[in-house]
């Protein structure tokens, strides 16, 4: 580790497992002080436990990212405390269910879209005054292959990121004067409990790690990154640009 983030603010979403369990260790060790939001407030203390041990600091915070007028506290939080935000990653998400898109139940359609959606745009919304208050503000909105792919039955999880980086996009383009840069990310195939119960009969084994995958996703929050309005690609190790039609 290189201290690439020291005194930098990072909230990431998602971070009682999985990828964004490991982004905001790795960000910890790299220096940052760490939000560390989700629901689960056992693998919240675990990972507090870990960057403490390591000689990082976090705060935690349980909330479930349905609660919208929880993500506006906690905008408002965050700007009485440290009057900005360098790093925000929005890497909590939900798989919802795989289904022909005409049998998929009201509920989880509305879940879905509600925590991979609604919360990502009221996250935006809330913590973008503070982002521009950075001297090197990075926005990270976890997206996935599925968001192009549009493979059978994944139609609902594919909307909720297509939506995902439509706002990135646009984000972007009314940032891109700013310090602030925006990106989506597509982590690729993952060894997590999202992806063990999309493909249930794979061998969690033949996937990297969200100790490696994190790892690769860390250094887009740095100060020397130049992109935005992009979707990087892990697996490739690049940054794909959109087709832009005008
Ligand atoms: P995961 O292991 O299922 O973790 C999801 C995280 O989101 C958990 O920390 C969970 O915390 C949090 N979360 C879910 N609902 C929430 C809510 N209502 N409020 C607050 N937090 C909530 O998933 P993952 O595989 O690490 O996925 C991370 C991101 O990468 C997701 O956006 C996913 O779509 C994307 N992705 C994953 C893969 C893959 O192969 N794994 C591939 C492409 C994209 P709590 O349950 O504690 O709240």
């Amino acid at each position: 580790m290189t201290d690439r983030l020291k005194g930098r603010i990072a909230l990431v979403t998602g971070a009682s497992r999985g990828i964004g369990y490991q982004i905001a260790k790795q960000m910890a060790a790299e220096g940052a002080h760490v939000i560390a939001l989700s629901r689960t407030v056992g693998g919240l203390e675990e990972l507090d436990d870990e960057i403490k041990s390591a000689g990082g600091t976090a705060t935690l915070v349980p909330l479930d990212l349905t609660d919208m007028a929880g993500i506006d506290r906690l905008g408002g939080a965050i700007k009485e405390r440290w009057g900005k935000l360098d790093v925000m990653v929005a890497n909590a998400g939900l798989l919802g269910v795989l289904s022909p898109i005409g049998h998929i139940e009201a509920k989880t359609f509305e879940q879905t879209m509600t925590v991979n959606v609604t919360a990502t745009w009221r996250l935006i919304r809330s913590v973008d005054p503070l982002l521009r208050e950075s001297d090197a503000g990075r926005a990270l909105v976890m997206s996935s292959g599925a968001a192009h792919s549009a493979k059978a039955f994944w139609g609902l999880y594919a909307a909720t990121k297509a939506a995902c980086e439509a706002m990135v996009r646009s984000w972007a383009n009314e940032t891109m004067n700013l310090p602030l840069r925006v990106n989506a990310v597509n982590p690729g195939a993952t060894r997590t409990r999202m992806r063990a119960i999309a493909m249930p009969g794979e061998d969690p084994k033949t996937l990297p790690t969200a100790r490696e995958v994190a790892a690769k996703i860390v250094p887009l929050a740095f100060d020397d990154v130049t992109e935005t309005g992009k979707i990087y690609d892990v697996r490739e190790g690049r940054f794909l640009t959109y087709q832009n039609p005008s």
